[in-house]
């Protein structure tokens, strides 16, 4: 068993949680470590609902495709 309380990871400044979309298949390993439950799909892809996140990077190892990641927000490329 692990636990967490008392062990609440400030969030990173100026980092966005990112799932990149082109890589998740919607298994939802990352949703099963999420303490905070600021993950859930929406079809096959996972979603973060970032002001819940907590940047604790516990479902980051998780993502079987590395999906996951927490970057600096200004080095968000934008694709359209
Ligand atoms: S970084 Fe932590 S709080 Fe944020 S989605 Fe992943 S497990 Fe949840
Ligand atoms: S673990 Fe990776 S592939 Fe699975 S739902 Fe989460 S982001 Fe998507």
């Amino acid at each position: 068993m692990v636990l967490l309380s008392g062990h609440v990871m400030p969030r990173q400044e100026g980092h966005i949680f990112m799932v990149d979309d082109d890589r998740c298949f919607g298994c939802a390993a990352c949703l099963a470590l999420c303490p905070v439950n600021a993950l859930s799909l929406e079809g096959l892809l996972a979603v973060v609902q970032e002001s819940s996140c907590t940047h604790c990077e516990l479902c980051i190892p998780s993502c079987p495709v590395f999906a996951l990641d927490i970057v600096e927000e200004n080095r968000m490329v934008v694709l359209v």
